[in-house]
């Protein structure tokens, strides 16, 4: 977390997508057209029939530097995103919850930063413009305790955002929620929100179609979720993997986050393993927007392929 927090500081880099302008004459549309109109905020999908949203929160920019990164070896980290096109100086962290209608329910996987780390808050808006009112969100999962994704728990107020919602983290990652409040200066956010909690054994059922996957090392209670409809799968990775290219290029890396280093290598390699034998499609929180994809072998590791 102090790590995390020292984000606060990071400077603001606001993704710059534009929504597509159709021309002036192509304005028939489908009859499977969406209600609302194309936004930059929001990418609509579905897993087998269930509806799924990836909600744009905001972008975390985490300079490539020792007392930064999670990265020790800044040089080696420079060299991997430059061969992979990226900028060297900067790590691009996006933040994007994920929406699922799970039969009557309006399920929310993680809530964002609420501003935190240098963060747009711009979750209830992305949510709004998607069509759902934060009233209608029933069921909040939660990946783990860090700020950049339970701090849209509430609003700049104190109250609760989401307050019809139920609170399901896994019960380890409670613990160390409760436990470390007080150091995270999250006590507020704790007493608002601990009324609604609803802890879970890891691995649990959680909703009809979400089963929770216990991911270990980043967070003693970390939990990935799995939505399952028909055919349709997807496995919400939460933080086990922060870089689209250096998480997944570079498992074997600590990441200097991870409370348990060779839990999280051993989770990254294993999801690796697993998402290329199966094809597995992955919805990686920070990877970038809207966070869709697979992995695939190359050479003699990995890589990221978004879906779009
Ligand atoms: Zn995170």
């Amino acid at each position: 977390m102090n790590v995390h927090a020292s984000l606060a500081a990071a400077a603001l880099i606001l993704a710059s997508i534009t929504a597509c302008s159709p021309e002036a004459n192509k304005t028939v549309e489908p009859a499977s057209a969406p209600a609302t109109a194309p936004s930059p905020d929001f990418h609509a999908f579905r897993i087998g029939t269930l509806e799924a949203t990836a909600l744009r929160d905001g972008m975390i920019a985490l300079p490539n530097a020792a007392d930064e990164s999670p990265w020790a070896d800044t040089a080696a980290a420079r060299t991997v995103l430059t061969a992979a096109g990226q900028p060297a100086d900067v790590i691009h962290l996006s933040v994007q919850p994920l929406l699922v209608r799970d039969g009557g329910r309006v399920v929310l996987i993680d809530t964002g930063a609420g501003g935190r780390m240098g963060t747009q808050n711009r979750l209830v808006g992305s949510l709004r413009a998607a069509g759902v009112d934060p009233t209608l969100v029933t069921d909040i999962l939660i990946s783990h305790a860090h700020g950049d994704h339970v701090g849209g728990l509430v609003g700049a107020d104190g109250s609760l955002t989401f307050p019809n919602a139920v609170v399901r983290i896994s019960e380890p990652e409670w613990e160390y929620m409760k436990a470390g409040a007080a150091r995270a200066g999250e006590v507020a956010l704790l007493a608002a929100v601990t009324p609604k909690v609803q802890p879970f054994a890891p691995g649990a059922q959680v909703t009809p179609s979400i089963k929770a996957v216990p991911l270990a090392g980043h967070t003693p209670g970390h939990s990935g979720y799995e939505i399952v409809s028909g055919t349709g799968r997807l496995l919400y990775i939460g933080d086990a993997m922060h870089s689209s290219v250096i998480s997944v290029q570079r498992p074997e890396w600590i990441n200097g986050w991870d409370t348990d280093s060779a839990a999280g290598v051993a989770t990254r390699q294993g999801l690796l393993e697993r998402g290329t034998a199966d094809s597995l499609r992955i919805y990686g929180v920070h990877f970038p927007f809207p966070g869709l994809g697979r992995f695939e072998r190359r050479d003699d590791g990995f890589v990221w392929a978004p879906e779009r």
